[in-house]
């Protein structure tokens, strides 16, 4: 990825206000809050640490005011959002590419998945289903390699047990 070499921000900030505009909300001191909260954030963040960390600079910010503003500038593109595997929505901000997400559920770390890893899972429900997969929306819950696996308890004796 090649990343132009003036701030890249102070752009990011305009389009989102102009976006803003053209989705019928003003452009308040909080909306510039949570635009810069955003790009200073890394990673995967849910609309709740976005509202406390908003919160800890503006106290006048509302969750209504970072909720709404966040559907909109997610049809701006500047944040998707998924779901972690309680259902609660997370923010990528800026994200390079549509991805699916792996969840530990020993650990709770999460990876990203492309859309190249996924294409086997994804066409094979295309195929059999006609079932098109909104991979931003996929998080497969397992065991990563780091974590031990969980010891199967099943008895194989007894299907052997008779002499
Ligand atoms: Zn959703
Ligand atoms: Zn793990
Ligand atoms: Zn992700």
């Amino acid at each position: 990825m090649t990343e132009p070499s003036q701030h890249p921000s102070e752009t990011l900030v305009e389009r989102a206000r102009a976006h803003l505009r053209a989705s019928g909300m003003r452009w308040t001191p909080q909306r510039r809050l949570l635009v810069e909260v955003l790009l200073s954030t890394h990673g995967h963040v849910t609309g709740s640490e976005l509202v406390e960390r908003c919160r800890a600079i503006d106290p006048d910010t509302t969750p209504s005011t970072v909720y709404r503003s966040l559907d909109a500038l997610e049809g701006l593109g500047l944040v998707r959002h998924s779901h972690g595997h309680d259902g609660v929505e997370e923010y990528h901000v800026l994200p390079e590419s549509v991805h699916g997400h792996l969840r530990c559920e020993a650990c709770g770390g999460t990876w990203d998945i492309s859309e190249a890893e996924a294409q086997a899972l994804t066409q094979a429900l295309a195929g059999a289903r006609g079932f098109a997969v909104n991979l931003s929306h996929l998080t497969v819950v397992g065991r990563c390699a780091q974590c031990p696996p969980v010891v199967a308890t099943a008895e194989p004796e007894l299907a052997d047990a008779e002499p």
